[in-house]
């Protein structure tokens, strides 16, 4: 079986979210179930810098709106997983974000950085690009490849199929109608049942139109987005299609995200030895000018600053929080006028810290150091923060939505003193209610025999990527064009 995965970014090359997570570590997880899975992304940058063994492939010729495309393999640094990187000066090879210019504003040619991925990944995985290899699935992730299934549609590839992953329904890709010549697609394809959306082009609604199977990335955010309340206008599509559409919860890296490993945390510790974790909440608390107190409860948040991430709820709950005898960490980065805010609170130094920027190193010492996480997201496609800060002994304090209401437990003390559940969930998205769950939280946190209890209960949670490769092997393997004797006819083919 052969996985072509398409994807914008990936983990450690580029990363904005968890997206970069997901393509850096379930195609290693395919790949360990014998499946020869490879990533293919631009190649920014940052990413030749990166990458390992980069090799000259082949040229794909003049792609879309005339630009010269070449394609590099690669393999990735930690786990050597095969890469294909589509090279092209002219739209990657740019200062700035994936998306955005250093203000923040989109890349006025994001169609064309992204319909030339797409496209590459899409006449590669055919078979039609001149590498001695195809895929038996494209395999293509949120809306900057959305049009790489349309692509196959149309290019009538007919011993490749197509799974498409929403990862978050909130980024459509809009673009105005007037791209579609430049994205050399035909007319038929701009139509209600095809990729336009109330006069746009939506390239999310490219991949949920042309993609064989739809998957997203939860259960419950796959039932969510059938509705108007979390559908953007797409509800009624994903619900004509809800046969072929599956949740499939996100795994966690653990090689990256276990306590016992950590090389960025202060202390390594584990479930049996939970002395390290006290270390790296002194540790933090002193580099964050936070009082240094082990029996003031510490709640950290690490995120996008984004109103999707309930950020606003945090602010609004604080004096609450403080009034319970708190300290609240904040580490973020995003939306200006979040930044803002956050770097200026009214709020004591030793009591509430906020540190703006993206740090990989600073995430993991907030999840380590911190008792409670909170993440009050108003939507949670997965979410994998909550996940990592449960294996830290760090329990979550979330709102009951998506991939949150799937992963965390509410903490019950039975009447035999057993203690159930992982973390403490609200469901209103309003600072009370965040409160209150929070409060729950700081009680536990002062009765340690309790407390330890849960702590041990949630690192012992397993999020890991092999239960979700199965799934998608299973969902190739019914999907795959003659199953996996398709194998036989490409014999002989250099691998
Ligand atoms: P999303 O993809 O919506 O941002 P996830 O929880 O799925 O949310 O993934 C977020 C990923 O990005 C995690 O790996 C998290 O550690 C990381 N992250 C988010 N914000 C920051 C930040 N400010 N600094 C460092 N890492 C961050």
């Amino acid at each position: 079986m052969r996985i072509l995965f398409a994807a914008s970014e990936a983990y450690p090359l580029i990363k904005t979210g968890g997206l970069a997570d997901v393509a850096a570590a379930l195609p290693v997880a395919l790949a360990a179930r014998g499946i020869d899975a490879r990533l293919i992304m631009p190649a920014y940058p940052q990413v030749f810098d990166t990458a390992k063994d980069v090799t000259y492939t082949a040229t794909l010729g003049e792609a879309l709106g005339g630009h010269l495309v070449r394609l590099f393999a690669a393999r990735m640094p930690t786990t050597g997983l095969p890469l294909y990187l589509v090279d092209c000066p002219a739209l990657y090879a740019r200062a700035g974000g994936p998306y955005t210019d250093d203000n923040g504003a989109d890349w006025p040619d994001n169609h064309l950085r992204f319909g030339v991925l797409s496209h590459a990944a899409a006449v590669i995985a055919a078979g039609s690009a001149g590498v001695p290899w195809r895929a038996d699935i494209l395999h293509a992730n949120d809306w900057q490849t959305g049009l790489a299934p349309a692509y196959l549609r149309f290019a009538g590839a007919p011993n490749t199929r197509s799974v498409f992953t929403i990862h978050n329904m909130r980024y459509q890709g809009l673009f105005p109608e007037s791209v579609l010549a430049e994205l050399e697609l035909p007319r038929i394809a701009f139509s209600m049942e095809g990729m336009e959306f109330h006069g746009q082009l939506s390239m999310l609604k490219a991949g949920l139109a042309f993609a064989d199977r739809i998957t997203t990335v939860s259960p419950t955010y796959a039932e969510e987005i059938k509705l108007a309340e979390f559908g953007y206008g797409m509800e009624g599509l994903l619900y004509a299609r809800r046969r072929d559409l599956t949740g499939v919860l996100n795994g966690v890296d653990y090689a990256a995200w276990s306590p016992q490993t950590d090389t960025l945390i202060s202390a390594p510790y584990s479930a049996s030895d939970l002395a390290g974790k006290a270390r790296c909440k002194a540790m933090l608390q002193s580099e964050l000018g936070l009082a240094t107190d082990a029996t003031a409860p510490l709640l950290a948040m690490v995120t996008r600053l984004t109103e999707q991430k309930g950020i606003d709820l945090v602010v609004g709950a604080l004096p609450r929080l403080l009034a319970n005898g708190a300290q609240v960490a904040i580490l973020g980065a995003g939306e200006a006028e979040w930044e803002r805010t956050l770097t200026s609170l009214p709020f004591a130094p030793g009591r509430v810290a906020t540190r703006i920027g993206y740090s990989e190193l600073l995430a993991h010492r907030f999840i380590a150091g911190a008792d409670l996480f909170l993440m009050p997201s108003r939507f949670e496609p997965c979410g994998l923060t909550q996940m990592y800060a449960m294996r830290y002994g760090t329990l979550p304090i979330v709102r009951r939505t998506g991939g949150l209401a799937d992963t965390v437990d509410e903490v019950r003390i039975l009447a035999n003193g057993t203690v159930t559940g992982t973390g403490f969930l609200f469901d209103a998205p309003e600072p009370d209610a965040l409160a209150e769950a929070a409060a729950r939280g700081m009680d536990l946190f002062a009765d340690k025999p309790s407390w330890r209890l849960a702590q041990r209960a949630a690192m012992q949670q397993d999020f890991s990527w092999a239960r979700a490769a199965e799934d998608f092997a299973w969902i190739y393997k019914v999907l795959a064009p003659h199953g996996e004797a398709g194998d036989d006819k490409m014999r002989g083919e250099a691998a």
